[in-house]
């Protein structure tokens, strides 16, 4: 049976401090609950190190937001994916749309980090997701095909049972757009058939394929109630923990 997560995403938001204290709000407000899904949260890479430790005896998990094309060596402010693992981090967020439109992350290149995640023993979560350009022109279906075979339909059947998917509308991310649970249904349903196809039905229905964008306590219940939505990655909303804890207890 495949996991619920609902999984943060901090972005380039809290210093250290505010970081350590916002882990230690969510620990506490989620600790002896009987949760129905996983909980990881997407921080910083300079949070890792410190925040995994917070978390040695916790059940949340902990992700970075992005690793590196290159194994290591001379490439200045990179952060490697085996730098990652090394702080205890699980997860790794792979291809978020920020990633592709600010910093030219192409399909290679994302398959580059997602091989070397997987090398470092960190489960990607990969997102992908449309422009509101190419909703409107009716292309949604075909970008996301494209992008899920340009970076990880590569990976053999054991390779790609790591993976969590996120299907991120960049039209809804930060916008306070959100999609409709039945839109987010119908591309979530679009996402497996397509697993379905490359890997079979055993791993099709084990893949968690998370829903992101503008994701809150209001709309998460309604949005989680579908059945290919298996949480949220959860941007803006998972900077205060009341929020983010109102919406791990919507499952
Ligand atoms: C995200 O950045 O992954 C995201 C979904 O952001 P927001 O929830 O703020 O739309």
């Amino acid at each position: 049976m495949r996991k619920n997560i609902v999984a943060g995403n901090w972005k380039m938001n809290k210093t250290l401090t505010e970081g350590i204290a916002l882990t230690k709000e969510i620990a506490y407000a989620t600790s002896g609950k009987n949760l129905k899904c996983d909980v990881i949260i997407g921080v910083p890479f300079v949070h890792l190190a410190s925040v995994t430790e917070l978390l040695r005896e916790s059940s949340i998990k902990v992700s970075a937001q992005n690793c590196a094309d290159k194994v290591s060596g001379a490439y200045t402010g990179e952060v490697s994916a085996a730098m990652v693992a090394s702080t205890g981090a699980k997860y790794c967020i792979i291809g978020h749309s920020e990633r592709r439109t600010y910093y030219g992350e192409t399909y290679e290149i994302l398959k580059q980090k997602v091989a070397l995640a997987l090398e470092n023993n960190l489960k990607p979560i990969f997102c992908i997701g449309e422009t509101k350009e190419e909703r409107e022109a009716g292309n949604q279906n075909a970008i996301v095909k494209a992008q899920l075979e340009g970076s990880v339909f590569n990976l053999s059947p054991e390779e790609f049972k790591q993976l969590v998917i996120a299907y991120e509308p960049v039209w809804a991310i930060g916008t306070g757009l959100t999609a409709t649970s039945e839109q987010a249904q119908e591309m979530h349903s679009f996402i497996r058939s397509l697993i379905n196809e490359k890997y079979g039905d055993t791993i099709a229905n084990d893949t968690t394929i998370l829903y992101g964008g503008s994701c809150n306590s209001a709309n998460a219940k309604e949005l989680f109630s579908k059945p290919d939505v298996d949480g949220g990655l959860i941007g803006g909303a998972s900077l205060k923990a009341n929020d983010f804890v109102a919406i791990i207890e919507s499952f």
